[in-house]
C-alpha cells in the first residue's frame, strides 16, 4: 500500500463491537480484569498501554515502514526517553545545529547523568574522526535537513559509516516519510516532534519514534512505560486524524515551497542588494541538492521549509498579513519568523554567526494556502518595505 492509504486505514479498521467506522477515544484508565492478574486483554493500565495510542502507534510504524512505534507526550519526551537507553559513559555525536530545545535536554540536563556530547557538522570526515576520537560512542543524532539552514546530510552515507554498536537516530520531524524515510537508508530510529507535519494543525504536543529491532523495541516499551512521558488518549484521537491527510498535505506543502523558493530566486537576480540567498534543498543552487534528491522517498520532495537572507527582513515580514509571524512550523496555515529573533534567540551568538543565522536570514514553513495567495502576500510586503 502507499503512504498515503495507510495513512488512512491502518490503526482505523472498524470496531469490533459497533462497526463505528471511526474507532471510539479509549479514555479509560484501567481494564477490567477475569482473575487477580489475568487481565481480559493486552490493556492493564493505560501508561503501559491503551487501545487509542495503539491505534496511532500502528498507523507510524506502518507510514516510517518499520515493525514498532511509540508516541510521547511530546517531540522532547520522545529524544528523552531514548537517552534513557544510554547508561553514564557513554558518548552521543549530535549535528551541530540540531534543534534548539534538542541541544538544550543534551547539554544542560541529559550530560548532568554522565553522558558527554559531540557537535559536529557531517561534512568530509569529520564523522569519522568524531568515533575514532570517542570509541564509547554509542548513538547518532542527526537531523536533516537542519534548522533553520536547511544543510542536508546523506543519511545513507552516515549509516554506512556508523559502527554496528552504535545507533543512528534520525530526526525526521522536518520531512516526514511522506517526503523521508531514514529507516530506508539505514537509520536505527527515527524520531518526530508531531507537533510539526504529522498532526499538521498546530493544535497538539506530541513526539514518536519508529524502528524495526525488536530487542530495541522491548527496551523502549519499557522505557516508555517506567519513564511515563505518555501522551493523552484525545491527543492521539486528534494526531491520527491529522495523518488521515498527510500525502495531500505534504505535496502540497513541497509544491508550494518549490514555487516560493524559484519566485525568491528570480526577485534576488532583479534585487541582488535586497534578497541575498535563497536557501531550498529543491533548488539545483542548494549547495547539497543532489544529497536531498538521494534522500527524499519521492521525486520532488524536498519539503516545506524555506530559508531566504533579506535586508530589513524584521519590516518585510511586519507587513505580511497571510503569513502569521509565529515559531514552530508544519501546520496547514503558513508560518514566517526571524530565527535569529525569534526560534534561535538562545543560540549564543557566536555559534548563530558561526551558522550563517543572523537578523537578515527569515524562515518560512510554507502552508497548503492558494501559493498565488502566498506569493501575492509577499511581493506586497516586499513592495511596501521597499517604498519606505
Ligand atoms: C519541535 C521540534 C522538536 C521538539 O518537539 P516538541 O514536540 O516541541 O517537544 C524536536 N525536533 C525538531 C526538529 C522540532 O522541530
Amino acid at each position: 500500500m502507499d503512504l498515503g492509504t495507510k495513512a488512512i486505514h491502518v490503526g482505523q479498521e472498524p470496531d469490533e463491537a459497533t462497526g463505528a467506522v471511526i474507532p471510539p477515544i479509549s479514555l479509560s484508565t484501567t481494564f477490567a480484569q477475569l482473575a487477580p492478574g489475568t487481565p481480559r486483554s493486552h490493556y492493564d493500565y493505560a501508561r503501559s498501554n491503551n487501545p487509542t495510542r495503539e491505534n496511532l502507534e500502528r498507523c507510524i510504524a506502518a507510514l516510517e515502514e518499520a515493525e514498532f512505534a511509540f508516541v510521547f507526550s511530546s517531540g522532547l519526551g520522545a529524544t528523552t526517553t531514548l537517552l534513557h537507553l544510554l547508561s553514564s559513559g557513554d558518548h552521543v555525536i549530535c549535528i551541530d545545529d540540531v534543534y534548539g530545545g534538542t541541544q538544550r535536554y543534551f547539554r544542560n540536563v541529559a550530560a548532568r547523568f554522565g553522558v558527554t556530547f559531540s557537535f559536529i557538522d557531517f561534512e568530509g570526515d569529520a564523522y569519522p574522526k568524531a568515533l575514532a576520537e570517542h570509541p564509547n560512542t554509542r548513538m547518532v543524532w542527526l537531523e536533516s535537513p537542519t534548522n533553520p539552514t536547511l544543510r542536508v546530510t546523506d543519511i545513507a552515507m552516515v549509516a554506512k559509516q556508523t559502527p554496528p554498536r552504535v545507533l543512528l537516530v534520525v530526526d525526521n520531524t522536518f520531512m516526514t516519510p511522506y517526503c523521508q524515510q531514514p529507516l530506508k537508508l539505514g537509520a536505527h530510529i527515527v524520531m518526530h516532534s508531531m507537533s510539526k507535519y504529522l498532526n499538521g494543525h498546530s493544535d497538539v504536543i506530541m513526539g514518536a519514534v519508529a524502528l524495526r529491532d525488536r530487542a530495541l523495541a522491548d527496551r523502549l516499551r519499557y522505557l516508555q512505560n517506567a519513564l511515563g512521558a505518555v501522551p493523552s488518549a484525545f491527543d492521539c484521537y486528534l494526531v491520527h486524524r491529522g495523518l488521515k491527510t498527510l500525502a495531500v498535505r505534504m505535496e502540497r506543502h513541497c509544491d508550494n515551497a518549490m514555487k516560493i523558493a524559484e519566485w525568491l530566486e528570480q526577485r534576488s537576480r532583479m534585487e541582488p542588494k535586497r534578497i541575498h540567498r535563497v536557501i531550498y534543498p529543491g533548488l539545483a543552487s542548494h549547495p547539497q541538492h543532489e544529497v536531498a534528491k538521494r534522500n527524499a522517498a519521492r521525486p520532488g520532495a524536498f519539503g516545506g521549509m524555506i530559508a531566504f537572507s533579506m535586508d530589513n527582513a524584521a519590516e518585510c515580514l511586519s507587513r505580511m498579513r497571510l503569513s502569521t509571524l509565529a515559531e514552530s512550523l508544519g501546520g496547514v496555515e503558513s508560518l514566517i519568523e526571524v530565527p535569529a529573533l525569534m526560534t534561535h534567540q538562545s543560540v549564543p551568538a557566536a555559534e548563530r554567526e558561526r551558522l550563517g543565522i543572523d537578523e537578515r536570514l527569515v524562515r518560512w514553513s510554507v502552508g497548503i494556502e492558494a501559493v498565488g495567495d502566498l506569493l501575492r502576500d509577499l511581493q506586497d510586503a516586499l513592495d511596501a518595505s521597499n517604498a519606505s
